[in-house]
């Protein structure tokens, strides 16, 4: 039900990617007239262009390396956030996939002193991050990739399937109200209400304009004079079926050097099924051997996982912003909002960014903001 009240602004929301799906949601269930436009709306099997259909879905927000901040704060609160959206969905009836839990581990000792620093800034901070040591990490099973030095374990942190909550939101959203509109935009006019042109001549009206659409933002703002210096870096995934059933013995998510190792158990075949990546290619062109080395880890795979087979391999894009901090969250002129640049963490904060822009249409500002929960 929407909270009565005075009518509330109507808000164009550019690109359904995970970033915009959560915004339009959260809007629609907060009593906004909600436009959301893409012109992946108009194919059946969106394409893996955008970074959301690629993304893996690991959210790092206790493993992060500072513990003050901007960054830290919306990863806390995009922590929080998510522990009710889930819930949320799922009560409504969805399935989604997710798994708490995740394990960094060290090859170095400078790894090993950043986690030490982070184990204690954490239990500074009243949370719970461990500290595993080498002999805890041979006991796990399946054998762990590399020699690892020592590993921090997070069990708040985890990962979550982003096709299927971003089929939940996309439906949630349409049963709150949200008119789902397949166009490319092409150009914004500066006018009172915001104008937004899509190709073919046609044009959309709307209180509030929230531009979400990752690399392509950069384009929009162009057409109103204002420079965002957005880059693309690519990166490439497999899932891969293992030649028998492991007894997972793993707290969660593996990373190792910077690649993610996620058991994918709920996916069929026994418990066989994992998801290895992601590469990190600057620019939009597949890169063969960034593959190979991922398949590979980097030479330092275990037996179990080279013998594995691929059955899946996609790519996508990363928004990644030139010249300053990721995601760029900014309202540049009043009802122009710019919600992208989320380069490596769109999933993660995917919520923070929803309540950032509920706050800054409801005239919250960041320092006060509550959550936006409908
Ligand atoms: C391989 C890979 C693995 C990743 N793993 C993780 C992970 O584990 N955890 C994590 O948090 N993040 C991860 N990410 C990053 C994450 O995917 C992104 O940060 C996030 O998807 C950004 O979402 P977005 O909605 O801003 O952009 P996108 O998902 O790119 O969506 C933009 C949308 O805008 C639409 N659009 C573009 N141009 C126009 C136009 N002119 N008019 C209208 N619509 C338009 C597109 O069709 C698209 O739907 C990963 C990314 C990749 C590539």
């Amino acid at each position: 039900m929407h909270p009565v009240g005075p009518t509330r602004g109507s808000v164009l929301v550019v690109g359904a990617g995970i970033i915009g799906l959560a915004a339009a949601w959260r809007l629609a269930e907060q009593g906004h007239p909600v436009t959301l436009v893409d012109p992946a709306f108009a194919i059946q099997k969106p394409t893996m262009a955008s970074g959301s259909q690629a993304a893996l879905g690991v959210m790092m927000a206790q493993v992060f390396h500072r513990s003050a901040g901007r960054a830290w704060r919306l990863r806390q609160q995009s922590q929080a956030l998510w522990v009710q959206w889930l819930a949320e969905l799922e009560q409504r009836g969805y399935r989604l996939p997710h798994r708490r839990g995740l394990l960094l581990l060290a090859a170095s000792e400078d790894d090993l002193s950043k986690q030490a620093r982070i184990a204690g800034d954490r239990a500074r901070l009243g949370q719970t991050v461990r500290l595993i040591s080498p002999r805890e990490l041979d006991l796990l099973h399946p054998q762990l990739p590399g020699q690892p030095l020592g590993g921090l374990f997070s069990p708040e942190d985890g990962q979550l399937d982003p096709g299927a909550v971003m089929a939940a939101m996309l439906s949630e959203a349409k049963r709150a109200g949200v008119v789902c509109l397949a166009g490319k935009a092409v150009a914004v006019v500066r006018h009172r209400p915001w104008q937004l042109v899509l190709e073919g001549h046609r044009h959309l009206e709307a209180d509030w304009l929230v531009l979400a659409l990752g690399l392509g933002t950069a384009a929009l703002l162009a057409s109103l004079g204002l420079v965002l210096d957005l880059e693309p870096v690519l990166g490439q995934a497999l899932e891969l079926e293992l030649a028998s059933a492991p007894h997972w013995s793993w707290p969660g998510v593996v990373v190792w050097r910077g690649m993610n190792l996620v058991p994918r158990p709920d996916l069929g075949d026994q418990g066989r099924r994992l998801w290895l990546g992601a590469t990190l290619e600057p620019g939009a062109r597949l890169d063969a051997a960034a593959l190979a080395s991922l398949r590979q880890l980097g030479g330092e795979a275990p037996s179990w996982l080279k013998e594995a087979e691929v059955v899946r391999h996609w790519n996508g894009l990363r928004c990644h912003p030139r010249g300053q901090a990721a995601p760029v969250l900014e309202e540049p002129e009043p009802g122009l909002l710019i919600a992208s640049g989320h380069y490596r963490n769109g999933v993660l904060l995917a919520p923070a960014t929803a309540a950032w822009i509920c706050g800054r249409i409801q005239g919250i500002h960041e320092s006060q903001q509550k959550p936006c929960i409908g």
